[in-house]
């Protein structure tokens, strides 16, 4: 960063956006066809995408969406849950319900003791990864983020555990992201909000007011050697041609910056309303559409079809299904926002950040899942095996992802299957796997994986190839 200029230029975006406003079907044809080589866009070519009027062209663009999920990821849907941690906040992001000035919420930081209690009920339900998200204070600082991620690791139900750990917080120094490091953090989540400088600085403050200190914390985290870390901006604070524009040059610039490494996932949440928040009601003028959602998720995929992408349950069930085709690769079920609610079985909106739309439980989200021939991942063995940063994105960009983890996807799914699944979603499960067995073309591996299910069977667990 020089004289305070940073990789986002606002003037240069929408001049981008501009000068692509009205592009040829022939040239939005060829940036289809760079996408599906799986390559990723360049700043023009995205604009021109966001540009596309044509209802034809723009199911190509949805068609070619899935496609590249396919090629990179397969079938398989990762799933998570998020865990709100603690709600104290010394920041006022005018549209969040967790912002100091905001009286009506009832603030609540965990102890070890009820984290213990949450994690066990997220184990319970069948959940093997978590995203843990703090409000930026001093009674949530790294040493306290750090210790949770401890108990949260060591937290144990029989034989169920949670295996990776993923954190959202506000941005951190490079000493602090150390220290998360060496406890094991998986992924590191800061999202911008929104990339354009003065619609940033009319919305944010508190500490969160420093627009650079937030867009570089995940190169500080890179710095850090936290090698996988996500952005996202939050849709509805600013024109959404735009954000996608800025998500793209933020991925970008770390690919720069990080030998090739981009983002590991790219999240898009839109606008929520909160418990004694107006901004929601009042400021409606850039409020996405379900139509330009679409849109944009698909924009997003043939951007960088490589990266994974997080549709969260803030979104309804039926906008969830629409989208899920068009490249996600992540989703979270049986979620509850409110600090310390899992383990209470209940909904408190007055402790929750926003209002959730999609309440489907674990098992309803994986029996949908599997009746559209998806298969739920449960695996994290890409973590242990080092099968992050670097080598996660030579893989995922050489389209080779989905044949080094379906084989762990359906040896996880087989424990949910009988460790936690309900009869129903047993049932359609089990037909799910025998597909995706017949479907490894690898005799050998496929012996491999067919043996390891009998040995799942037989009480062993954690089985990964
Ligand atoms: N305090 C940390 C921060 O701001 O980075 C932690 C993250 S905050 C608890 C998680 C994310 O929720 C924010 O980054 C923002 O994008 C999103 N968020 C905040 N208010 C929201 C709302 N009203 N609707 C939907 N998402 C919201
Ligand atoms: Fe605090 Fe994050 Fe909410 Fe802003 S978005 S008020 S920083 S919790």
């Amino acid at each position: 960063m020089e004289n305070g200029k940073d990789f986002i230029n606002d003037e240069e975006i929408w001049e981008k956006l501009k000068v692509n406003s009205n592009p040829e079907p022939s040239r939005i044809r060829e940036i289809i066809a760079k996408s599906l080589e799986l390559e990723r866009l360049e700043p023009d070519e995205t604009a021109a995408l966001l540009h596309v009027k044509d209802e034809e062209l723009w199911q190509e663009i949805f068609e070619a969406a899935g496609k590249i999920k396919e090629k990179v990821y397969g079938r398989r849907i990762v799933t998570f849950a998020p865990l709100y941690v603690s709600n104290y906040c010394v920041n006022d992001c005018d549209y969040c319900g967790y912002r100091i000035s905001n009286d009506k919420v009832k603030r609540k930081r965990l102890t070890m003791d009820e984290l213990r209690e949450e994690v066990k009920a997220l184990v319970k339900q069948g959940h093997k990864r978590l995203i843990m998200v703090y409000g930026e204070h001093p009674l949530s600082d790294a040493k306290f983020i750090a210790e949770t991620l401890k108990v949260t690791y060591e937290t144990k139900v029989g034989h169920g555990e949670i295996r990776r750990v993923n954190v959202n917080a506000a941005p951190m120094s490079v000493e602090d992201l150390e220290l998360l490091r060496d406890i094991g953090i998986g992924t590191y989540q800061v999202f911008q909000e929104t990339y354009h400088h003065e619609t940033y600085k009319k919305l944010h403050r508190g500490l969160k007011a420093n627009y650079q200190w937030r867009l570089y914390a995940l190169h500080r985290a890179q710095e850090a050697g936290v090698d996988d870390v996500a952005i996202g901006a939050l849709f509805g604070l600013y024109d959404w041609r735009f954000e996608v524009m800025g998500l793209l040059y933020h991925a970008i610039d770390l690919e720069k910056r990080f030998d090739g490494v981009g983002p590991h996932t790219i999240s898009f949440p839109r606008l929520e309303p909160a418990v004694g928040t107006p901004f929601y009601e009042k400021q409606r003028k850039y409020l996405v559409s379900d139509e330009d959602f679409i849109k944009l998720v698909a924009v997003i995929r043939l951007s960088v079809p490589y990266t994974g992408m997080i549709l969260t349950a803030r979104e309804p069930a039926e906008i969830r299904e629409k989208v899920l085709p068009l490249g996600v690769t992540q989703l979270d079920f049986g979620t509850n926002i409110g600090v310390g609610s899992y383990s209470k079985g209940a909904f408190d909106p007055e402790k929750q950040q926003f209002l959730i739309n999609d309440n489907r439980s674990l098992d309803e989200g994986i029996r949908w899942l599997a009746s559209t021939g998806r298969i739920t991942s449960f695996c994290t063995a890409g973590y242990r095996c080092g099968r992050t940063g670097n080598y996660f994105m030579d893989i995922a960009k050489t389209g080779k992802v989905h044949h080094l983890c379906m084989p762990n996807a359906i040896l996880t799914f087989k424990e949910y299957l009988l460790d936690y699944a309900s009869p129903e979603t047993r049932k359609v499960g089990e037909e799910l796997i025998k597909k995706e067995l017949e479907a490894i073309d690898h005799p050998k591996l496929r012996e491999i994986v067919e043996e390891y299910l009998k040995r799942i069977e037989n009480g062993e667990r954690d089985l990964y190839v």
